[in-house]
């Protein structure tokens, strides 16, 4: 833990460092993301940070990320940290003893071992040496994008995988050891038919994961995707159909013995995301590495999205970004983020957070009245047949 009388390192290169070191020194977080941002291709529905053709870059980038990690770990409280996850990119595209470096620099920030240490990786990068370099690194999650077992879909994202290649990472997982396996579908592809959904289901249900996410295809502004939507070359699916994509998910999940935890989430009993819950409880995360999202002491920060510059730093990542929200800002995304959660937020919270805000309270009346948010056990939550209204819902009440 810092003290005012520790020697804090000295930067040269600009105030987005001062600003990293008053918002990492003597932070307390509860959890820890890296953002590792190489990948083989780009999804055409992609806007995350992440470059490819850049393998020269994967050495300098271990180097660069031990370095981060050092200048992080004597300035903080490390006592509440119980979870980290890797992310990106393609964290598995390192090759094994990069990543056995990263991840082992990630390791040595907290005194004790994580609760939970999940690594996201595409199906096609999980070779044994990959699933043994993430079990001797401590992980012992895995979240592994397979987005659509069908291969027109999956062309129509710019995906590039063989879908016959999931059922051999998620083996080469647990025949590593890793017990934990999370696995992520797209439903609303262009093109894509209520069908495809079950057959998709059938095929995720088959590996017998014990985390499910499930998102709607988002045309996020600035990729390919929403270029080819604008030009006409692609078209949305039906309204209808997304939604009629979703109530199937929930029922035969449900059926399944999955419990759905949040809008976009479903886990075995006690499966649920421990990293991903911080968030949604607005929890306290530190950010490693280029892009990587952090929030801590109540501010936001995003670490600098540009690989090239990062690189040639020495210690803390140089922030961007930086957001600190008034307090009625903050408690309306706290109403906004724990409504994602199914179990709703506790009466006594609620009434807090819409305290002295009209607008707030005049948009959950109207919900009630409308039956999109139901009391139940005495917590808010948004109700069963408006699910897939969570957005609207939600940027109504903040
Ligand atoms: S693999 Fe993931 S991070 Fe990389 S481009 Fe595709 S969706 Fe984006």
């Amino acid at each position: 833990m810092p003290t005012p009388s520790i020697q804090l390192p000295q930067y040269d290169d600009g105030p987005s460092l001062d600003a990293a070191t008053r918002i990492v020194h003597g932070s307390s977080p509860d959890a820890i993301y890296a953002h590792i941002p190489f990948c083989r291709h780009k999804c055409h529905y992609c806007d995350f940070y992440s470059l490819v053709d850049q393998r020269d870059r994967t050495g300098p980038f271990a180097d660069r990320f031990e370095l981060e990690t050092e200048a992080i770990r004597d300035f903080i409280d490390t006592s509440k940290i119980r979870t980290a996850f890797v992310g990106g990119g393609t964290p598995t595209l390192l090759e094994p003893p990069l990543l056995a470096r990263v991840l082992a620099a990630i390791g040595t920030i907290p005194k004790k071992t994580f609760d939970e240490f999940t690594v996201e990786a595409n199906p096609e990068t999980v070779s044994e040496a990959v699933a043994a370099t993430l079990v001797a690194g401590g992980v012992d999650r895995v979240s592994l994008g397979c987005q659509s077992f069908q291969p027109d879909l999956l062309k129509t994202l710019e995906r590039w995988h063989d879908p016959n290649v999931v059922p051999i990472a998620v083996e080469r997982l647990r025949a590593a050891g890793i017990r934990r396996i999370s696995l992520d579908l797209i439903f609303g592809i262009p093109g894509s038919t209520i069908e495809d959904w079950d057959r998709d289901l059938d095929a995720v249900l088959a590996l017998e994961p014990d985390h499910l996410s499930c998102y709607g295809l988002v045309f996020e502004p600035g990729t390919p995707l929403a270029e080819k939507q604008r030009l006409g070359r692609i078209d949305a699916i039906d309204d209808s159909i997304e939604s009629t994509m979703y109530d199937r998910t929930r029922e035969r999940l449900a059926a399944e013995g999955f419990e759905q935890y949040e809008i976009s989430n479903w886990a075995r009993p006690g499966e649920a995301c421990l990293h991903n819950l911080v968030y949604w409880e607005e929890g306290d995360w530190l950010a490693i590495g280029p892009a990587a999202a952090g929030n801590l002491g109540g501010i936001r920060y995003r670490n600098l999205p540009r690989l090239d510059d990062w690189l040639e730093g020495s210690g803390l990542s140089p922030v961007v970004n930086v957001d600190e929200p008034s307090a009625a800002v903050a408690r309306g995304e706290r109403l906004m983020l724990g409504l994602r959660l199914r179990r709703g937020i506790e009466r006594a919270v609620v009434d807090d957070l819409v305290r002295g805000h009209a607008e707030r309270q005049a948009a959950m009346g109207r919900h009630l009245d409308r039956g999109n948010l139901v009391w139940l056990d005495d917590r808010l939550r948004i109700a069963d047949g408006s699910v897939m209204l969570a957005d609207d819902i939600l940027s109504d009440l903040l």
